[in-house]
């Protein structure tokens, strides 16, 4: 094993500029993570993952730019890091994202709504059947949330609601339309784990 020695506990890094990270940071911990909340390119060094949480993705766009580790960002996803993006993290991670002209990471091969499931009072849970071996299903929140309108040919789709993807992988890039860390018993953050 290259880097790591058994023993130690897998370093993911929280983006925690703005937004809910520490629901995913605790989300982490619970799933056997050492949880590192990244606010600057030294700190994104140090980790060999990323989740980015839900949040405002222009915001955190912004921020990643004027901190200058954008780019750096975007370079590391490209090389392999494992990330996976959560409702405005989805909206960081999608190549093309309707009316929303902003330097991001645009990594993941699908064309994405914002706010397509309406504002915070159309908030709403949902249970979804999804394609994980050993998760059946899973409960999602749902939080003025993106919709994927469509997915290129090597998104693989994981779970659907209401026949729109809401949960897609692209190689080591992961995004989810929801809020898996508001449930509990971190399923999808301990199979991500287990995914690197
Ligand atoms: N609507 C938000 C955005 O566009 C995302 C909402 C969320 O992360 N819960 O950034």
């Amino acid at each position: 094993m290259v880097g790591f020695a058994s023993d130690r506990k897998p370093s993911v890094g929280v983006l925690a500029l703005q937004g809910d990270y520490a629901a995913h940071k605790a989300a982490l911990l619970e799933a056997g993570a050492e949880v590192v909340e990244v606010r600057s390119g030294e700190d994104l060094a140090k980790v060999r993952a990323m989740v980015i949480p839900g949040g405002e993705s222009t915001v955190m766009a912004s921020l990643m730019e004027r901190f200058a580790f954008l780019e750096e960002f975007r370079r590391r996803i490209l090389s392999g890091m494992p990330v996976f993006g959560t409702c405005a993290g989805l909206i960081l991670l999608a190549a093309r994202v309707e009316k929303w002209n902003r330097p991001s990471l645009a990594v993941l091969d699908i064309d994405l709504r914002r706010n397509a499931y309406g504002t915070q009072v159309d908030s709403f849970r949902a249970r979804l059947k999804t394609k994980i071996p050993g998760i059946p299903e899973i409960e999602a929140v749902f939080i003025r949330a993106p919709k994927i309108l469509s997915c290129g040919p090597g998104i693989e789709i994981l779970a659907f609601h209401d026949g729109a993807p809401v949960l897609v992988r692209q190689g080591s890039i992961l995004g989810a339309s929801f809020h898996p860390e508001l449930v509990p018993g971190a399923l999808i953050h301990r199979w991500f784990l287990d995914s690197f």
